[in-house]
This record gives structure tokens, sequence and C-alpha cells, in this order.
């Protein structure tokens, strides 16, 4: 019987295996090996590590946790997330197994929905972005383009100080990457810049929220308190797929996944304390 079964090993996950692996918990973390930033050379923005490689940062937090015997990690997709009534719960792996527990930590990120636009999922994370604190420096004395949405005016705001050029272009239709640099079409028009900042919709990438009927943001994020709690008692989300209810937006970003998977960690810890009894020695 595990503590706590944490699905996930992006920075939410493996954060949250670290803090439980240093209180001795019998944790279990699984990756099924599909991660958010995969498309990314690197990472910014991260303290000690920033430019680094995700899946360097990924395996240099494995190294870390083999310091920790009762962390069990396993590169296994969950499948089921069982409910046991009072007695906790079973995770259903792809290889046939099954893990009882008597918490779980949600840390499956999400999924994000590219716009059907011919050349932006080879383009995403490469010369097209989201996110100005993860990728705006890179691309400073350069030219920027923003496609059209609610948050645009605030990014030609924040490139002014970076950007060789910074505009707002209407709905992109296609992308060509040349040696020129990216082609923008929108329509009959064609801008050539160095990146497109757009805003992408996401969605959860496991089932696990809807399988064990979670409160739900209307952001598409699991409903969590400060600390990790869910609708569910036993059920913990860190990361990217969880949102506070003192955030009045999602924050998505390694570090804040981090410090999430971390406060999770320890809620799940104490779910854990408080149903055991406590001898008290006299
Ligand atoms: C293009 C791009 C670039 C980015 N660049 C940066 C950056 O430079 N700096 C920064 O701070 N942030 C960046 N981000 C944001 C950052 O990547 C996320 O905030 C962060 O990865 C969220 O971590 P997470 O642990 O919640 O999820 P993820 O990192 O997405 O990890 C999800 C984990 O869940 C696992 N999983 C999913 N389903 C299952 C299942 N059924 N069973 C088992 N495991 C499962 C996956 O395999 C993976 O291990 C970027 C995002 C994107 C899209």
């Amino acid at each position: 019987m595990f503590d706590v079964v944490v699905i996930g090993a992006g920075p939410a996950g493996l954060q949250a295996a670290q803090t439980l692996g240093r209180m001795h918990r019998p944790t279990l973390l699984l990756d099924s090996g599909s991660y958010r930033n995969a498309p990314v050379d690197a990472v910014h923005n991260v303290l000690t590590a920033d430019g680094r490689p995700p899946a360097r940062l990924r395996e240099l937090a494995r190294q870390e946790l083999r310091a920790y015997r009762d962390v069990q990690v396993s590169d296994t997709a969950a499948l089921v997330v069982d409910r046991h009534g009072g007695d906790g719960f079973s995770v259903r792996l792809a290889d046939g197994s099954s893990a009882p527990t008597r918490a779980v930590l949600l840390a499956t990120g999400l999924r994000d929905l590219l716009p059907d636009v011919p050349g932006m999922a080879e383009q995403w994370g490469r010369t097209v972005f989201m996110c100005p604190f993860c990728h705006g420096h890179e691309l400073h004395g350069r030219r920027v383009v923003v496609e059209e949405n609610p948050a645009a005016r605030d990014l030609v705001a924040m490139f002014e100080p970076i950007a060789r050029s910074v505009d707002v272009v209407p709905t992109v239709t296609a992308l060509a990457k040349r040696p020129d640099g990216l082609h923008v079409s929108s329509g009959r028009s064609t801008v050539v810049v160095d990146g497109l900042f757009v805003h992408v919709e996401a969605e959860q990438a496991a089932p696990f929220a809807a399988q064990l009927g979670l409160e739900m943001r209307d952001t598409g994020c699991i409903a969590v308190d400060s600390h990790g709690r869910t609708s569910v008692p036993g059920i913990f989300a860190a990361g990217d797929l969880a949102q506070a209810d003192d955030m009045t937006a999602p924050v998505h970003s390694v570090l804040a996944a981090a410090y999430a998977g971390q406060l999770a960690a320890t809620s799940a810890l104490q779910h854990v304390l408080h149903r055991r009894d406590v001898r008290v020695t006299s």
C-alpha cells in the first residue's frame, strides 16, 4: 500500500515526490512521458536552470529522487483511479497492475489545443510562443508579432523594451519558416518576423478529474485550495491542471508547478497522518 501515488512527473509531480521522499513516505511516481514543454529546447525564468533543456531538468530531478528510497518511479501511464470507500484509492496502470494508495496527487498537466493552421504544430515552441516571461527575452532586438486576442495590447506593451518591432496581426491562417524568418500569413497579407505570440486554449491532459467528479473552475482547471486540496478528500492536484481559489487566473510555469507540487505533497501527508491512530507513549 502506498501512502501517495503521484500521477505525472513534470515539475509538479517531481517536486511532490521529492517532498514525500524526504518524509520517508511510500510513494509511487508515474510518468506517461508527455510533457507540456516538450517542444522547447530550453526553459527560461527558472532559478538556477535558466536556459536548460526541459528533459535535462527532469533528468536531474529524477537523479535527486534516487536519494529517497521510499520513492518508486515508474514510466507507466495511469488509466483509472478507483475509490475504495473510506479505504483510499486504487490506481489502475497501463501495464495491467494496480497500485493501492491512501492518497492520490494528480500532476498530469494540460494539453495545448493548437489551432489547425498550416505550420503551427511545427513552429510551436520554436518560433511561436504563448508566454513572454518564458520566451520573450530570447527575441530581444528582433521582429515580433502578436495575434489579435484580448491580451494582445498588453503583450505589445511588454515587448516594446525588448523587441526591435512589435505589431498585432489578425487571425493567423498559415505559417512557414524560411531563411529570412517566419512568414506569418493572415489571409492575403504576410509579414516576415522572428517570433509570433498567440493565445492557445488547453484541456486536461488526463481523464482523472472527470472520472473522480472533481469540482472544476471555468478555466477548465481543477478547483483546489491554496494547498492543493481538491473537492474529494484524499485527492490532491498541483501544477498546470489546477487553479487555487486565491488565483484570479491560472499561472503556468515550471516554478509555479513545482511550488504547487510541494504544497500539495504536504497536504497529502497531512491526510495520511490524520487517517492513522497515533500512539501516545506515557
Ligand atoms: C511551449 C511551451 C513552453 C514553455 N516554456 C516554459 C519556460 O520556458 N519556463 C517556464 O517556467 N514554463 C514554461 N512553460 C510552462 C511549463 O512547461 C508548465 O507550466 C509546466 O510544465 C507544468 O508542469 P506540470 O508538472 O503541471 O505538467 P507537465 O510538465 O506537462 O507534466 C505532466 C506530467 O503528467 C504525465 N501524465 C499525463 N497523463 C498521465 C497519465 N495518464 N499517467 C501517468 N502520467 C501522466 C506526463 O507524462 C508528465 O510527466 C512552457 C509551456 C509551453 C506549452
